[in-house]
């Protein structure tokens, strides 16, 4: 892989078929976290989310379009049923599994069979170093639950990523996460700006940290992690959403995101899903990604929301192309 990365001088453009793909299985989640970036809880099902039969046929397309690398995340994916013959697909067709998970589902056998399988990296969402901190920034988290997963996986050599997203309420226990991390045997500790997506824009006054409290919060975690001799890697995203979505228009992802409807997306934050994979091959959805990343309405989409920051709250929707110019031409 090492040898084939956009980064290394490649074009996305070079590649006939996406080197990874991230899959939201579903829209539901036994949590409903203050700053989730998908809206997803109990009650947030999409009603068209894809057939177990519809899910199980892709899952064999990405085998045979020879995908090597596939990111599951949320709502919770492990909660799906078919997710587990879905892992067993890609386990024996040789692709890698990332996961994105509250960890909830993992019991001690479904962590015997992760740990048998092909999992390179399993993801758990802890916003809060205590269990009060915890409670308030995703209530149904069940926090004890998952710091018992954590040592599950731990136990196991499975070196868990611990991911933290910060905001108003739990900034002030950043630090203190990053030691329990440590004591807890995570590989990886997974911070940066919170994500003007979904709940946490809708609530964005009461959550959303100012530049510079974030700021200094991420030096005082490179600060201790450096004096503990960075037990646990730091890995800080350096974007926030709106220079994500430039980054990425100058540089789009050897990646193609389906969502809970088959429907696949440019990038979470934006709308536009060029095509579905119910009704288009892999090849065909590579294709319209490709195309509509260079399209002017993306273009032009993308440079109105860095003046229109209310604009994001569109990202869970799925647009087909056109859709945003007929939206100006109906303001208008
Ligand atoms: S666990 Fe993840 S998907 Fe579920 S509500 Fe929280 S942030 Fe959203």
């Amino acid at each position: 892989m090492s040898d084939n990365k956009p980064g290394d001088g490649a074009s996305v453009a070079d590649y006939s078929s996406p080197l990874f793909l991230a899959w939201q299985l579903t829209n539901r989640c036994e949590a409903t976290c203050l700053t989730c970036c998908e809206d997803s809880g109990p009650d947030k099902g999409w009603k068209d989310e894809m057939s177990e039969e519809q899910a199980l046929k892709f899952a064999h397309d990405v085998v045979a379009a020879g995908i090597p690398y596939a990111a599951f995340g949320g709502g919770e994916p492990l909660a799906v049923p078919h997710f587990w013959k879905i892992a067993e697909i890609f386990d024996k067709g040789g692709v890698g599994l990332k996961l994105e998970t509250t960890g909830l589902p993992i019991t001690e056998e479904k962590a015997d069979y992760l740990k048998s399988i092909n999992t390179n990296c399993i993801q758990i969402s802890m916003d809060g170093a205590t269990k009060e901190i915890f409670d308030r920034v995703r209530p149904g988290g069940r926090y004890d639950d998952v710091v018992a997963v954590l040592k599950r996986l731990g136990k196991r050599d499975l070196q868990p990523e611990w991911v933290f997203v910060p905001n108003k309420l739990n900034i002030g226990e950043i630090v203190k996460a990053y030691e329990m991390a440590a004591d807890l045997g995570c590989r990886t500790f997974i911070t940066g700006p919170v994500m003007r997506l979904g709940r946490a824009a809708q609530a964005w006054a009461s959550l959303g940290l100012p530049k510079d409290v974030w700021e200094k919060a991420a030096d005082a975690l490179r600060e201790r992690a450096a004096k503990m001799g960075e037990p646990v890697k730091l890995s800080i995203y350096p974007w926030d959403i709106l220079t994500e979505m430039t980054t990425r228009l100058d540089s789009p992802q050897a990646m193609v995101l389906v969502v809970p409807n088959g429907r696949a997306k440019l990038l979470n934050a934006l709308p536009f899903a060029p095509a579905s994979v119910i009704e288009h091959s892999i090849e065909e959805c590579w294709t319209r990604y490709l195309d509509a990343w260079k399209s002017e309405e993306v273009k032009d989409f993308i440079t109105t929301c860095q003046v229109k920051k209310e604009l994001l709250l569109h990202a869970n929707e799925t647009w087909w192309p056109g859709e945003w110019a007929k939206r100006k031409a109906a303001a208008q």
